[in-house]
């Protein structure tokens, strides 16, 4: 047989933070004690998921599993329980109701109140520098039909000015007067293939 040994060992994806956060075994623990209040014989998964950025936590319904964010809950590490009670009381939600009830709706509420929380949707967190830099971009579009060609600042898909088609291609710049410049160079060089 195999002994201690052969004990799987998970990679501790609390990171740095780990300090400040509860083991997953202990939220799992947690879990099933709300579970037995809740009268619920859900099984469940939880991880500490570190491409997480500003939001807390993050219920996968069909998975039944939990994502914790560590790096935002560990500077407010008083709201791990109460966040990982709010993504586990969706998941008993909606193995209970599917999606014909609100996420936020009453039912969910009645299980927080039952778990000792205010069922309040969302707190407050620091997220001063988790966000994804938001990038700005030029677009290109080349038209597929004609030499047409137009460059925006959005990626929707327009029809060309000049056929009022369907455009062919599309190429991405940043915002800058250089991206535009390259851009540029691009289209003078399909408008003289066309
Ligand atoms: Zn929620
Ligand atoms: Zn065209």
């Amino acid at each position: 047989m195999a002994s201690g040994s052969s004990k799987s060992r998970t990679p501790d994806a609390r990171g740095p933070e780990a300090e400040f956060l509860p083991e997953v075994a202990e939220l799992l623990a947690y879990g099933r004690a709300l579970l037995a209040e809740w009268k619920s014989e859900l099984s469940f998964g939880v991880r500490y998921n570190r491409r997480m950025r500003t939001r807390a936590g993050a219920a996968w319904l069909r998975e039944r599993r939990i994502d914790l964010n560590p790096r935002l809950l560990a500077r407010h590490p008083e709201q791990v329980h109460e966040t990982f009670a709010h993504e586990l009381a969706h998941l008993v939600v909606f193995v209970r109701f599917g999606r014909d009830v609100r996420p936020h709706g009453c039912e969910w509420q009645q299980l927080m109140l039952d778990a000792g929380f205010e069922p309040s949707r969302c707190h407050r967190m620091d997220v001063t520098g988790l966000g994804r830099k938001k990038r700005k971009y030029w677009f290109l579009y080349l038209c597929r039909h004609c030499p047409g060609w137009w460059i925006q600042r959005h990626r929707v898909a327009s029809r060309c000015p000049d056929c009022a088609r369907r455009p062919g291609w599309v190429y991405r710049a940043d915002r800058s007067p250089a991206g535009h410049r390259r851009l540029v160079r691009i289209a003078r060089a399909h408008a003289a293939a066309s």
